[in-house]
Order: structure tokens, then C-alpha cells, then sequence
């Protein structure tokens, strides 16, 4: 076994809101270590809308997924979280001494007096389409999700799907790209009204090519895509130049070895008692996407909430014999000592 890292909070799932509870488990005197399976941390935010707005952070009319994922770095940096990234939380026990043992996928082992799960909607995956070596252009010409537009300028791009993703990145990529063509199986689309319209606008425009049509095969050299087949509403197979191919066929959410935590489930989702956002097992927490109660709203304020108070929780196993006190950040010279900003 590799040397165990003992820590006060171990934290799995670096979304937003596993980020949030650093800050509060922080004031309130916790270091934490975070795991998560993504490279780098913000979880949906930055997988998988790092350059779309959000409009209802408080205080933020508008911030993107990835300036939100920014500024919370920021925030937590005085608390010095580390992070475990790329590795998957695999598996949960308790030990002798009345610890909690994470073990990762890389064999990384840490102990914690407490846990949270902020695992969102699990391991995400997206949904591939059934075309022949796909894998063999996947991360060179094949990308599920675009984390930076300015990688797709210039260039003959194939966005596929009819839902709201496709739709979106259509009309964000258009500007950039040096032809965008959009295939669907069939004309008709599953996305909001509007983005319909303006896909219709710009199709109208001779901005954007439509073909309807499956994705049947993949041609290019060494990872590097120069043309696909589309096989087309009349059986034809039509070739179109393409150097970057944008499959957006949905995601699949894999609760995956948190399944197997011993954690009481409901519909894949952890129940928590809404006063310390604790599970059934005693020193296990869990806030975010990932749990469920009452009333529960899948929003990242929800989140922002729920991590101040199991931090509350948190801190009476962490610090037994301390008194846990309510303090302003505005007035308390204490937090504000933590904070590195007296
Ligand atoms: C397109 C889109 C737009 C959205 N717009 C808004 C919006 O406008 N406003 C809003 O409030 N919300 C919005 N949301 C929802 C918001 O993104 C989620 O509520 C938020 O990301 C939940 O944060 P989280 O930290 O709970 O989970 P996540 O962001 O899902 O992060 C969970 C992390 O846990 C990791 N993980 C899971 N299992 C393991 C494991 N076993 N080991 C290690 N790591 C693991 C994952 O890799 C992931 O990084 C949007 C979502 C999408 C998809």
C-alpha cells in the first residue's frame, strides 16, 4: 500500500460545490484533499460548459462556467486544498482507528475523520455514435465537448445531434470555424424554440450547412481526420471535408464505485438530512447534485448552501472538544487571519 495521506476532510468530486466546501470547511479550521476523475478541477462547469454564462450565481449577473470554476480557486487557495486529480474515488472503508480510508483508482490511500460526496452525476460519459475507429480519432479530430473555441478556428468542422448542445455550439462555433455543417438523422430538432430559429436563420443565411444523414465513416491518417461518409435520408453516401468531428449525442451520468460505498441510495442518489447535509453513516457528507431530499434543487447555490452547513457538522467530529461559534467574514478577525486578508 502506498503511503496513506491523513487529512481532516477528504472531499471527492471537485465540481463547484465540492470546491465551496473547502472555503467553509476552511474557516472553520479543516484542511481537505480532493479527488476527482477530470483532469483539472469545476466538474460540469468546466467539462462541459466552461465558456457558456451562467446567470444565477448571487452576486455574479454573469460569470462562465469556467471564470466561475476560476474564481472558487481563488477563494480556497488561502485553505491550500490538494487536489487528486485524474483518479477515481474507488473504494470507501472504515478503519480501526475510526477513520475514513479512500483508496483511488491509482492507489492513492487517504484517511479523514470525515468524508463529503460531491460527486454531481457521478463519473459523466458521453454518449458515442456507432461509427467504425472512432477511438483511433478521439482527442485529435473527435472531441465530445469544447473547452476552447479559439482550437476550432479555421477549421471544416461536423457538429452532429439535434438537441440543445449541438444547436448551441452551431451558432458558437459558426463565427470561428471556417465551414460548420450540422448533421441530423432527421430535420426536426429536440432544442429550445429559439435556438431552432437561429439555426434556421443561419441555414437561410448560406452561413451553415444542414445535411440529414448518419455519420457511417471516419477517413484520415494517424489521428488526423480529413472527410467523413454520411449515409443520407435516401440511402446515398455523401462525403463531407471535415477536420474536426463534434458528435453531441448526450452524456451518460455512472454513479460508479460510490454505488458500492455502503451509502443508502435512492434512485442513485444520496439521501441527507437537510440541517447537516450528513447521509445515514455517521461522518459521511454529501452536497451537490449528487444528494437528495426534500425540495432538493440540482443548482450550484443549492450546493453553496448545503456546504456551510455540513461544515458545521463536519467540525464537531473534526474538533470535538472546541466550541463552534458563528462569526461574520466581515467582522471577525479570526476568519479574516484565516483568510490572509488582516
Ligand atoms: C449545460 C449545463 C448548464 C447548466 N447551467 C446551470 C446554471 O445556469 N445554473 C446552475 O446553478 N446550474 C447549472 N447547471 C448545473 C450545474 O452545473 C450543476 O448543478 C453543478 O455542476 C453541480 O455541481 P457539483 O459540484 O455537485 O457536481 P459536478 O459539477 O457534477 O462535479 C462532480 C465532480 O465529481 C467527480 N466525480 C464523480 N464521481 C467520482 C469518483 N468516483 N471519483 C472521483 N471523482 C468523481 C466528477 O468527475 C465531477 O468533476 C448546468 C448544467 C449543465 C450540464
Amino acid at each position: 500500500m502506498s503511503e496513506i495521506i491523513k487529512t481532516d476532510v477528504i472531499i471527492v468530486g471537485a465540481g463547484p460545490c465540492g470546491l465551496f466546501c473547502v472555503f467553509e470547511l476552511g474557516l472553520l479550521d479543516m484542511k481537505c484533499h480532493l479527488v476527482d476523475i477530470l483532469d483539472r478541477p469545476g466538474g460540469q462547469c468546466a467539462e462541459l460548459y466552461p465558456e457558456k454564462p451562467i446567470y444565477d450565481i448571487p452576486a455574479w449577473p454573469v460569470i462562465t462556467g469556467q471564470e466561475l470554476t476560476d474564481r472558487l480557486m481563488e477563494q480556497i487557495a488561502p485553505f491550500d486544498p490538494q487536489f487528486h486529480l485524474g483518479q477515481m474515488a474507488e473504494k470507501l472503508e472504515k478503519t480501526d482507528e475510526g477513520l475514513w480510508r479512500l483508496t483511488t483508482d491509482h492507489g492513492t490511500v487517504l484517511e479523514a475523520t470525515c468524508v463529503v460526496i460531491a460527486a454531481g452525476g457521478g463519473s459523466f460519459m458521453p454518449k458515442k455514435p456507432p461509427v467504425p475507429a472512432i477511438e483511433d480519432y478521439e482527442g485529435t479530430s473527435v472531441f465530445y465537448s469544447v473547452r476552447k473555441i479559439e482550437n476550432f478556428r479555421d477549421k471544416n468542422l461536423v457538429i452532429v445531434g439535434g438537441g440543445d448542445s449541438a444547436l448551441d455550439w452551431t451558432m458558437a462555433l459558426e463565427p470561428v470555424a471556417k465551414r460548420v455543417t450540422l448533421i441530423h438523422r432527421r430535420d426536426q430538432f429536440r432544442a429550445h424554440a429559439d435556438s431552432v430559429n437561429k439555426i434556421m436563420a443561419l441555414r437561410e443565411q448560406g452561413r451553415i450547412d444542414f445535411q440529414i444523414g448518419q455519420v457511417k465513416e471516419l477517413r484520415g491518417e494517424n489521428g488526423q481526420l480529413s472527410s467523413i461518409g454520411v449515409l443520407d435520408g435516401e440511402k446515398n453516401m455523401v462525403d463531407i471535408d471535415c477536420d474536426n468531428l463534434l458528435p453531441f449525442f448526450g452524456l451518460t451520468m455512472k454513479l460508479g464505485p460510490i454505488a458500492d460505498f455502503g451509502l443508502n441510495l435512492h434512485e442513485n442518489l444520496i439521501p441527507v438530512d437537510t440541517e447537516k447535509f450528513e447521509t445515514t453513516t455517521a461522518g459521511i457528507f454529501s452536497v451537490g447534485d449528487i444528494n437528495t431530499y426534500p425540495g432538493k434543487l440540482k443548482l450550484i447555490l443549492s450546493g453553496f448552501h448545503e456546504a456551510a452547513l455540513m461544515s458545521r457538522q463536519a467540525f464537531r467530529y473534526c474538533h470535538p472538544d472546541a466550541r463552534l461559534k458563528f462569526e461574520y467574514t466581515t467582522s471577525s478577525t479570526n476568519l479574516q487571519t484565516k483568510l490572509d486578508v488582516k
